[in-house]
């Protein structure tokens, strides 16, 4: 397949379901993170969806077809819900492929994470944003989360369930992430996952790299992937794949070897184009990112919303790009973080700041 075959087919693809589904089951959560989306706090919201409500949402997803989109339940910590695993077996019965992002705090037993493998959830999630005890509890904000990360790390691969890890990069962890790739190696991930901040939520206190940092960082990663069987990704940072794909023709590699790799195969996917966000009272979203709502599960079929709400479509449509983003010749494989933009500009389709390149 070209790669202009490869990204008609993904626009195909994703305009009739997204790959990825992240359903925030709840805002509580035991952690204080500074830079936490979710703006958790400690008790659970009086409207979150109900079990039923769930169980109705996860019937929904379904009706995306075959084959299932990935499902992550994640939070504030999915763990504060007592419905987790009744959700997540009903969710697996019905032919959904899901994973969990929990928190590392004391709920996060080895008992728990051997349920999540009788289950049958495909992969849990980590985060690491410091390579010390010290740097990582001051950033989660609370004393003793780099141990029970580190246990529970221990205990997941011990259990057998693949492990990703998540990384935030702001200016507060930029000189950190070569130490905390030291550390995510002892690991045994399948995937270390480097999130670039997007000013939402808690994340607003912290503050961003500039665009020659994060070029910088990108072309590191890419070295890095290199020497590492893990996959190394970017969440709104879509174009580490312009990096990378420049790197990939530059070394001889073939459009169909690159198709192949996991950067390729990603190809096209950002905010709202293979990707919903559902928040814990049932808003739906292009992501948790990106503060606009396209409806609420409690009165739209999410497949609907996806599928043909203004926003979600618009989203899709890279013509509607602005500014350098929407000249550029990677634009259909990268696109910019539509987050960013927002954040920055207040309209969606606005340019990713933290993109360097000229086209
Ligand atoms: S200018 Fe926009 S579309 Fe082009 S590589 Fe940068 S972020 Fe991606």
């Amino acid at each position: 397949m070209s790669l202009e075959e490869k990204l008609i087919h993904n626009r195909f693809v994703f305009s009739r379901k997204p790959v990825m589904i992240y359903w925030e089951m709840t805002q509580a959560c035991d952690l204080a993170c500074k830079h936490c989306r979710a703006e958790a706090i400690p008790d659970r919201h009086p409207l979150e969806l109900t079990t039923d409500e769930g169980k109705k949402l996860l019937s929904q997803l379904r009706e995306f077809g075959d084959p299932s989109p990935h499902l992550v339940m994640t939070g504030g910590d999915a763990l504060k819900r007592p419905d987790l695993f009744e959700l997540i077996e009903y969710g697996v019965s019905i032919g959904l492929k899901i994973s969990v992002a929990p928190s590392a705090t004391n709920h996060l037993t080895p008992d728990v994470i051997k349920r999540f493998k009788d289950l049958g959830v495909l992969s849990l999630s980590l985060s690491l944003d410091g390579s010390t005890k010290e740097k990582h509890d001051e950033f989660r904000g609370v004393d003793g989360v780099y141990d029970m990360t580190i246990r529970a790390a221990e205990e997941i691969k011990k259990a057998g369930i693949p492990l990703q890890v998540n990384t935030l990069v702001s200016k507060e962890t930029y000189d950190d992430i070569p130490a905390i790739f030291e550390v995510v190696k002892d690991f045994a991930v399948v995937r270390w996952s480097l999130f670039f901040l997007i000013q939402v939520g808690r994340g607003k206190v912290l503050n961003q790299i500039t665009p020659e940092e994060a070029e910088n960082l990108l072309i590191w990663l890419y070295e890095k992937s290199k020497e590492v069987k893990f996959a190394i990704a970017t969440t709104e940072a879509p174009h580490y794949r312009r990096v990378a794909f420049e790197r990939m023709i530059k070394s001889g590699m073939s459009i169909e070897e690159i198709l192949k790799t996991p950067i390729g195969r990603g190809f096209g996917i950002r905010d709202g184009n293979g990707v919903m966000f559902i928040s814990h009272i049932g808003d739906i979203y292009p992501s948790g990112f990106l503060p606009i709502t396209a409806g609420n599960v409690r009165k739209d079929h999410p497949v609907e919303v996806y599928r043909n709400s203004k926003i979600f479509r618009r989203l899709r449509d890279y013509n509607e790009l602005k500014g350098k983003c929407g000249r550029c010749e990677y634009r259909a494989i990268c696109g910019g973080a539509r987050s960013r933009a927002f954040a920055a500009t207040g309209d969606p389709f606005e340019s990713d700041p933290l993109c360097e390149y000229e086209p």
